[in-house]
């Protein structure tokens, strides 16, 4: 009887310790194959399944790995594994499918040392590849945007210095050069300090949001572009249809109001229009800035939400501008869990659209 009872406590024993290294290998977020000494599939966890694609209703087990997967550089590394030549190999592979793999293969043994087979440890690194990849196009970006000034600056100043302009006119004209770049920098500069510092606010859930009044947002943006608009004879009309508090953080939203503004001042006429409107559709407050300028081209909405987009580059620098601004909006309406949208045609003006959620 006291045999039984041990005996059916060992066998419990082993079916959950089994259970518990399943659950283990099927909840790991790496992808894990094992084979056997033939390069055989012996056990295969789901997320390496996912990483290559593969069914995971059909049984793989016991199939040769070079003829499920396919992918030669895999079959290498096994059969280096496999021939003893290296105990354990590390390598970053780029799948045609553009999946970027770390791949860690390692002799699998038992507890007395011996090799029955290879483990395989997967992490698909895609994603991190990618961000990567984007912080390298945006540090080569702002560095090209930072030199263009610069190398403006030095060139007129080192032509003051060498003496070569002795009218003095020209000399001013040179100078108020040097100072439009110096300002087309700083512009850049404060862009880039903002886009960091929301980021930063976001992540750190350091953003403070209250229930604010959107009219009064809006009339501050309005205030502080009122001078620029002045000096273009540009009126700004602001037409509230229908409004309603939501959250916010009221200075994010009056800079992404100013933002849009801005732009919409820049690329219009001298003695043009701009109008704002506040108004609610469906479940969301909409706030729109319109404008009678230059208008966008279709194929670059998307693209103008992106750092540093320009669609004209010589004349936007030419406007002081930093290509950053509709990026900033983008973050600040996403930010409310918001979005922002265009409508524009080249040569009839554009419309800009910031959507907030109500409740
Ligand atoms: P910038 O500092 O150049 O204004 P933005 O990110 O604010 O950068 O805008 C990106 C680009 O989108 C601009 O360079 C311009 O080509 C286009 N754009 C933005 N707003 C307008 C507008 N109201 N009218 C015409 N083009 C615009």
């Amino acid at each position: 009887m006291f045999i039984f009872k041990k005996r059916k406590k060992i066998s419990s024993d082993l079916l959950n310790q089994k259970n518990i290294l399943k659950s283990l290998l099927y909840s790991m977020k790496e992808g894990v194959l094992i084979t056997d000494l033939s390069g055989n599939i012996r056990e295969m966890n789901l997320t390496f399944m996912n990483i290559f694609n593969l069914d995971p209703h059909t049984d793989y087990y016991n199939r040769p790995v070079s003829m499920v997967l396919q992918i030669p550089e895999i079959e290498n590394i096994i059969a280096t594994i496999l021939a003893e030549k290296s105990g354990l190999i590390e390598e970053d592979l780029r799948l045609i499918d553009r999946k970027y793999l770390n791949i860690k293969a390692s002799q699998f043994v038992t507890d007395e040392n011996q090799m029955i087979g290879v483990l395989l440890v997967v992490n698909d690194v895609s994603r991190m590849k990618e961000l990567e990849g984007m912080r390298r196009t945006f540090a080569a970006n702002i560095s090209h945007e930072l030199r263009t000034p610069l190398t403006s600056i030095q060139g007129y100043v080192e032509t003051i210095l060498d003496g070569k302009v002795s009218d003095e006119k020209i000399q001013k004209k040179f100078l108020q050069v040097v100072y439009n770049q110096t300002t087309r920098l700083r512009s850049i500069i404060d862009d880039l300090m903002s886009l960091s510092k929301i980021e930063n606010m976001s992540e750190s859930g350091d953003l403070e949001m209250i229930s604010g009044d959107i009219e009064e947002v809006v009339k501050a943006a309005i205030l502080q572009c009122e001078e620029k608009a002045k000096q273009k004879k540009i009126n700004i009309s602001l037409m509230i249809i229908e409004k309603k508090k939501v959250k916010m953080n009221i200075r994010l939203l009056e800079q992404a109001v100013y933002n849009l503004l801005d732009n919409a001042i820049k690329f219009s006429k001298e003695e043009s229009a701009v109008d704002v409107g506040v108004n609610i559709l469906a479940n969301e407050l909409m706030v729109t800035v319109a404008d009678h300028g230059s208008g966008i081209l279709k194929k670059h909405h998307q693209r103008i939400f992106e750092r540093f987009y320009m669609v004209d580059k010589a004349r936007s620098r030419e406007l002081g501008g930093s290509g950053l601004g509709l990026s900033i909006v983008k973050h600040i309406a996403q930010i409310h869990r918001g979005r922002v949208d265009v409508k524009s045609e080249l040569d009839s003006g554009s419309e800009f659209i910031i959507y907030l959620p109500l409740g």
